[in-house]
């Protein structure tokens, strides 16, 4: 029957190792799209993917393969991102997959995020097919990265498919591939309806959209559903599959991916990791769903304009129907005034969220250095945590303060093992082994504490090995730290907003580069503004924001109408991501300049 024409499986890799481009290959090889529809990365819909080339969130879409055998097989491919960041789109896609395609870069080989993703599919029991991606590079290996595969990883390599994606080489091979070595679904079509949600996204006709995965039974329009978890219930009113655009079907079954809309309005009533069961015919026992994903940072969101902090929080509610990592509650700053405090993955997704509230809601916002969540223990044993540097007691009240640690994997060239290690040194590692990948590259293993990676261990590494090392982490655990509260003051007026959180011994320095810099960065205005770092009562150092005496327009005062306008434009432009505190006017970059402090 159909269900033993069913495949499932996800594509996963390291950043750049060409899943999108694989997945769009796939989707012309099956005639998915038409010639005129197709563009590269086909599946990164949203204008920051494109923009960026990355991928951020996950796409399901089935496609129809008619195989050598002549029958035709329904593939439904999960696309996933390869950041760091968006794991959590990674491993809930697997638990939806009964496969992996595991591409591998032909030239860069095995890399961090390889391994992060191959365990993630290897914990869910999915067959996965190593693909060798890129032969078509000059600098492409695909021998050595065949035996990379076989001994790092330790899967069989020898059928890889030998792919370049760009020129469309190996992809008939690949989809034989798919049909003879991932399983088909197994599931009971006659049992109480189980469906795993495992992404949803919000359409302000439909409501939520829900992503799922049908493991037992059948969903179709009508059905009164519950989801087992929120215990909320829904009447169906539309089931269907993307390919890629969304088909409507009479139902789903056993075995199928497909999108389920049921005019949900709260997130809450139907998260990700939630199953979903049929009212009348209830399944015994709900799937088992995700770890729940604990944000790694927070910081604060501010709109410039207060008027529109209602706005900011219908925003965020609404990104939350398409982002179930993001976490806020309200916060309120002396210096900002209302706003949210967020949790995110990691850098990369803040700033996706940054942007995603700046452009699809139109919102303007000021953003406060991010800050992992500490454990100060207080005289009397109490433990609170801390994710607002501003609110972290005084030292005079706190007995020690923990911060969280991660378990770091860096593979790199042996060449670049010193820079490598002098860098984690440098950010408190303290090195755990040094596996070797081959005779060429290493995997070194530090514990380093998660602010020191927030903070730019990303851009140094990149920067101290010239591109080549690739790094993936994970939370560990908390250990004690001597830790210390700096604060800023402008014009003698603390700005909680610009508290900070450092180790000891860095104290001093962080203090004078952070009054450096926001000399560089706050305008100046017709009276002279101290900038000083403060330890409690104590100040460590200070700059001053001279006074001006000319008229800054005078500045533009070009010849060159064009650039007349440039500059206006600019400056007009800078001023929108502004908030004054007290007297002094805080651009954007003040609130960051602290995770530049080097
Ligand atoms: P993803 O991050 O894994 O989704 O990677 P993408 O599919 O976005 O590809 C990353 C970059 O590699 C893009 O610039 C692609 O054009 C390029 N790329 C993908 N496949 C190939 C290939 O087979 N050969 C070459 N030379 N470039 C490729
Ligand atoms: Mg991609």
């Amino acid at each position: 029957e159909r269900q033993k024409h069913i495949r499932n499986f996800s594509i996963v890799a390291h950043i750049d190792h060409g899943k999108s481009t694989i997945s769009d290959r796939i989707l012309e090889a099956t005639h998915t799209v038409t010639e005129r529809e197709m563009q590269d990365q086909l599946l990164d819909t949203m204008d920051l993917e494109r923009e960026r080339g990355i991928t951020i969130k996950m796409n399901a879409v089935e496609v129809h393969y008619q195989a050598k055998n002549g029958e035709t097989y329904i593939f439904h491919l999960v696309d996933t991102p390869g950041h760091v960041d968006f794991s959590y789109e990674v491993s809930r896609s697997l638990a939806a997959a009964d496969g992996a395609i595991l591409v591998v870069d032909a030239a860069q080989g095995v890399e961090a995020q390889t391994l992060a993703n191959v365990y993630l599919a290897i914990e869910n029991d999915l067959e996965i097919l190593p693909v060798i991606n890129k032969i078509d590079l000059p600098a492409a290996d695909p021998e050595a990265v065949r035996t990379e595969i076989e001994d790092v990883i330790g899967i069989d390599a020898s059928e890889a498919v030998l792919a370049s994606a760009k020129k469309g080489i190996g992809i008939p091979e690949l989809l034989e591939q798919i049909v003879t070595k991932i399983p088909a679904p197994i599931g009971d079509l006659t049992a109480p309806l189980q469906a795993l949600i495992f992404d949803s996204a919000y359409d302000s006709y439909k409501g939520v959209i829900l992503t799922v995965r049908v493991k037992n039974g059948i969903i179709k329009a009508g059905d009164k559903i519950r989801f087992m978890n929120s215990g909320a219930e829904y009447e169906v009113t539309e089931v269907g599959v993307n390919s890629p655009h969304a088909i409507k079907r009479d139902y789903l079954m056993a075995g199928d991916i497909g999108y389920v809309a049921a005019s949900i309005k709260n997130i809450r009533d139907a998260r990700p990791g939630d199953t979903i069961t049929n009212v009348q015919r209830p399944a015994e026992e709900a799937l088992p769903g995700y770890q729940p994903m604990t944000p790694m940072v927070y910081s604060g969101l501010y709109p410039t304009d207060n008027s529109k902090y209602n706005d900011l929080r219908e925003a965020l509610e609404k990104l939350q129907l398409n982002d179930a990592s993001l976490e806020f509650e309200p916060e309120t700053s002396q210096a900002l005034g209302f706003g949210f405090r967020t949790g995110f993955l990691g850098l990369l997704h803040m700033d996706v969220i940054q942007e995603r509230l700046e452009r699809e809601f139109d919102m303007e916002l000021i953003t406060t250095a991010p800050s992992v969540t500490y454990h100060a223990y207080l005289a009397d044993g109490e433990m609170i945590e801390v994710d607002n540097p501003s609110e972290m007691p005084d030292a005079g009240k706190i007995k020690s303060i923990e911060e969280p640690y991660v378990y770091a994997q860096i593979i790199v060239p042996n060449d670049y093992v010193g820079a490598v290690m002098e860098l984690a040194q440098r950010k408190r590692g303290e090195f755990d082994t040094m596996d070797y990948l081959d005779t060429t590259r290493v995997n070194v293993k530090y514990h380093i504490p998660l602010s020191e990676i927030i903070f730019d261990f990303f851009d140094k590494l990149k920067s101290s090995t010239r591109g080549y090392a690739s790094l993936d982490y994970e939370i560990e655990g908390y250990r004690q730290s001597d830790l210390i509260k700096i604060d800023v003051l402008l014009n003698g007026d603390k700005v909680d907003a610009l508290s900070f959180i450092v180790h000891k011994d860095f104290a001093q320095e962080r203090g004078r580069i952070i009054t450096a810099k926001l000399k560089q960065i706050i305008p100046r205005r017709n009276f002279e503004i101290p900038v000083q770092a403060a330890v409690g009562a104590k100040i460590i150092s200070r700059s001053t924001i001279k006074a001006y005496r000319k008229d800054v327009t005078s500045k533009i005062h070009t010849g060159d109408p064009d650039r007349r306008a440039k500059l206006l434009d600019k400056q007009k432009k800078g001023k929108k991501r502004m908030k004054s505190v007290g007297t002094v006017d805080v651009p954007q970059e003040a609130f960051m300049a602290v995770l530049k402090a080097e």
